[in-house]
């Protein structure tokens, strides 16, 4: 058994002498109906790592017996990787607007709202997932027409988005700086933890800031939300999206890759998507955490930094997270101090330069985490 995989292009951006910028589109559709599947990587331009699962899993998906279609782009932003101040990629921003490359996608609560009044007691799931679909690409559509046009990033996320709207299962494949592999969850979806093998699990309310997860499951939550209160009628479109976050920005890993597709592999196993697969989600500890658990430290200090925490690894609190260097107290006892944690807590990421500037987002840590079963 062997799925033909089909590449296509998408003009996303042009740079100043006028020539286009494209990302590639791999399309893989089965023989059988199924779910339809959108996966993207490096929306940030440093976190690369995700284009290696993308490998990876093109690469099984040949030989596999998929059920619906599996929608593949890697190195979606082909902007922010080529942003190189000296040795780093600064991929985070959008170099002409200052804004983040993940918050320019598009909800509206309230078109939300005034679709959901028009769902009947008697309409399919099915048919409200068509007329639905159909209303949020209108409605993207409307937004890139915009008369007054719209910011770079905006219109990358844009069109993105566009292509993701058909699809039952989005994962958006992120890094941190210096990370370990975790997970973004809404909350209605909690269940699928398990189906992944990543062992650090953080659960997000109803709220959008602007990513591509949010954007995806939003509307659906707040259309099913809506639809109950109106008609005492519990729909449930099993349309999930995550964001996942595998490692160090920067890194390209392949075995740590194969990892990784091996996990969404399950995941979605488990969601239909192939036919006689066997793959299943490995029995290991997971631990979750409520997002407003999820806590940033930031320092009220400058200097430089040896972090002694390592992200994934459990400290209690009172031990030390990082050792900080005085420059002007190096003559003395008050050369070096240690940074103490405040409460029972796991790193998960951490800044990745040793130099640091007050107010800088020094780790970011779950504390009264769970583990989940
Ligand atoms: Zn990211």
């Amino acid at each position: 058994m062997t799925t033909e995989v089909v590449k296509s292009h998408l003009v996303v951006a042009q740079n100043a002498s006028g020539r286009n910028m494209n990302v590639p589109i791999y399309r893989m559709k089965g023989a059988r109906p199924g779910p339809t599947v959108y996966i993207q990587s490096s929306i940030h331009g440093a976190e690369v790592q995700g284009n290696v699962v993308i490998y990876h899993l093109i690469q099984r998906l040949k030989n596999m017996d998929i059920c619906g279609e599996i929608i593949l782009v890697p190195n979606c932003n082909p902007i922010g990787t080529n942003i190189k101040a000296g040795e780093y990629t600064l991929g985070r921003f959008d170099p002409v607007n200052g804004t983040n490359w993940n918050r320019g996608y598009f909800y509206d609560k309230g078109s939300v709202e005034t679709f959901a009044n028009t769902v009947t007691p008697e309409e399919s799931i099915a048919g409200i997932k068509q007329r639905f679909r159909q209303h949020l690409s209108n409605a993207i559509n409307e937004k890139l027409a915009e008369p007054w046009g719209l910011g770079l990033a905006q219109q990358l996320n844009l069109k993105l988005q566009q292509l993701a709207v058909n699809a039952d299962y989005v994962l958006d494949l992120h890094n941190g700086p210096v990370s370990t592999r975790h997970i973004y969850i809404p909350e209605y979806a909690k269940d699928s933890a398990a189906l992944f093998n990543i062992p650090h699990c953080i659960f997000i309310p109803n709220i959008f800031a602007g990513a591509l997860d949010e954007a995806t499951f939003c509307p659906w939550w707040t259309l099913r939300e809506h639809v109950k209160s109106r008609l005492d009628r519990d729909v449930s479109f099993d349309v999930e999206a995550f964001t996942l976050e595998m490692g160090s920005q920067e890194v390209i890993n392949f075995s740590e890759g194969a990892i990784d597709a091996a996990s969404i592999i399950s995941y979605l196993n488990a969601k239909g998507a192939f036919y006689q697969c066997d793959v299943k989600p490995e029995s290991m500890q997971r631990i979750g955490v409520n997002l407003r658990d999820y806590k940033t430290l930031f320092t009220d200090w400058g200097g430089m930094v040896e972090y002694l925490a390592k992200p994934g690894h459990a400290i209690t609190k009172g031990q030390p997270l990082a050792q900080i260097l005085n420059i002007d107290d190096l003559d003395n006892n008050n050369g070096s101090k240690l940074l103490n944690a405040p409460c029972d807590l796991i790193p998960i990421l951490h800044f990745p330069s040793a130099s640091v500037l007050s107010g800088t987002q020094l780790y970011k840590v779950f504390t009264n985490y769970y583990s989940i079963t």
